[in-house]
C-alpha cells in the first residue's frame, strides 16, 4: 500500500516534470489562439471575436469579444501559460462594433479581481477612450467596494492606459512589432487589422473588412492571415438591403480568394463566418447557405493556397 502511495507521488512528480517542460517549450515560441471565432450571432459553439498571440509566454489580444477571460483560461488549462488571465495585460482593437467589444468590460476587471495590478494597455480607434471611461463609470460601485472592503483589491489593475491609434502608429517590445493598419468597414471612420512580427513569423489579422488592397500589401507573403468571409450561396438567399450590407462591410468568399490569392500567406486562417440576413430571419435554407462547410467548399473552389476554418481554441 504503501509502496503505491510512493509510486503515485513520484509518478506525479515526473508528470509536473513534464508539464513543466512542455510548458516552457511552448513559451519559447510563436502561437496563434482563436479564443472567439464568432460574430455577433449568440452562438453557444463559438465566443465573440478575439484572437491570442502568445510569444514567449506573454499574451498580445486582438479584439475583445464575448468570452474573452474564460476562453484565455481555457486555453491556460491546456497549458499556455501566456494566457493566465491574470496576466492579460496588452490589447489591441479593430473596430468599436459591439461583438468586438462586448468582452472588454471583461478584459478590464477579470484579470484586476485576480490579482492583475498593471493597467490594461489598449489600442484602438478613435472612440476607445470614450468606451473605457463609460465602461469605468459603469462599474464604479464594484471598483469602489473591491478597493476599499474586505476584498483589498489593488487600486492600478483595472485602470486602462488607452492608446488611440493615430497614422504610423506601430507597437513594439522585446517579442513583437504590431502594426495598425486601416481597412474598409462600411461607415466606420477608422477599422484596422494588424501585421504582427514575432520571432521571424508575420501573423495578419485583417479584423472585419470588405475587400482592402491593405491586407493584401501588409501579408505580402506573411506566414498567417487571419481573415472573415460570407458565402456566396448565403448572399443570394438574403434581401437586398442584407447584400448591400454585406457588400458595405464585408467580404464574400470569392473577394476573400482574390485577396488571400494575391496576399499569398502560408495558411489562411478563417473566422468570422458572417450570416448577416440569415442570422436574423433563422431560416434553415438560408442558414445552411451559410454553413462552414459550405464556406470551405467555395473557398476551396476559388482559392488555391492552404486554407483553414478556424474554431475556439484552435492554436496555430
Ligand atoms: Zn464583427
Ligand atoms: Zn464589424
Amino acid at each position: 500500500m504503501k509502496h503505491v502511495a510512493i509510486r503515485a507521488v513520484v509518478c506525479s512528480f515526473f508528470l509536473l516534470a513534464t508539464m513543466g517542460q512542455a510548458d516552457v517549450k511552448q513559451q519559447a515560441r510563436v502561437q496563434v489562439v482563436m479564443l472567439g471565432t464568432g460574430t455577433p450571432l449568440p452562438d453557444p459553439e463559438r465566443s465573440g471575436p478575439s484572437v491570442a498571440l502568445v510569444v514567449n509566454g506573454r499574451a498580445y489580444l486582438f479584439d475583445a469579444g464575448t468570452g474573452i477571460v474564460r476562453r484565455a483560461a481555457a486555453a491556460r488549462e491546456r497549458g499556455i501559460i501566456g494566457l493566465e488571465p491574470r496576466t492579460l495585460r496588452v490589447a489591441f482593437l479593430t473596430h468599436l462594433h459591439s461583438d468586438h467589444t462586448l468582452g472588454l468590460p471583461d478584459l478590464t476587471l477579470t484579470p484586476w479581481v485576480m490579482g492583475r495590478a498593471e493597467p490594461l494597455e489598449l489600442w484602438g480607434p478613435h472612440g476607445t477612450r470614450a468606451m473605457v471611461d463609460h465602461i469605468l463609470a459603469a462599474f464604479n460601485e464594484d471598483v469602489i467596494l473591491r478597493t476599499t472592503g474586505l476584498e483589498g483589491s489593488n487600486t492600478t489593475g483595472y485602470k486602462v492606459d488607452v492608446r488611440e491609434i493615430e497614422p504610423g502608429d506601430v507597437y513594439k517590445d522585446g517579442n513583437a512589432t504590431i502594426k495598425p493598419f486601416l481597412v474598409k468597414h462600411g461607415e466606420w471612420k477608422q477599422a484596422f487589422g494588424y501585421r504582427i512580427e514575432a520571432l521571424g513569423r508575420v501573423i495578419v489579422y485583417s479584423g472585419d473588412t470588405s475587400p482592402a488592397e491593405s491586407v493584401v500589401e501588409n501579408c505580402h507573403g506573411c506566414d498567417i492571415l487571419i481573415a472573415e468571409a460570407y458565402t456566396e450561396a448565403s448572399f443570394d438567399l438574403v434581401s437586398a438591403h442584407w447584400q448591400k450590407y454585406r457588400r458595405t462591410y464585408h467580404m464574400s468568399t470569392r473577394e476573400l480568394a482574390d485577396i488571400a490569392t494575391r496576399a499569398r500567406p502560408g495558411l489562411l486562417v478563417l473566422t468570422h463566418r458572417g450570416n448577416a440576413g440569415c442570422d436574423q430571419s433563422q431560416a434553415h435554407g438560408c442558414l445552411r447557405a451559410g454553413s462552414e462547410e459550405q464556406l470551405l467548399k467555395e473557398m476551396k473552389k476559388y482559392y488555391s493556397g492552404k486554407v483553414v476554418a478556424a474554431h475556439d481554441l484552435d492554436v496555430f
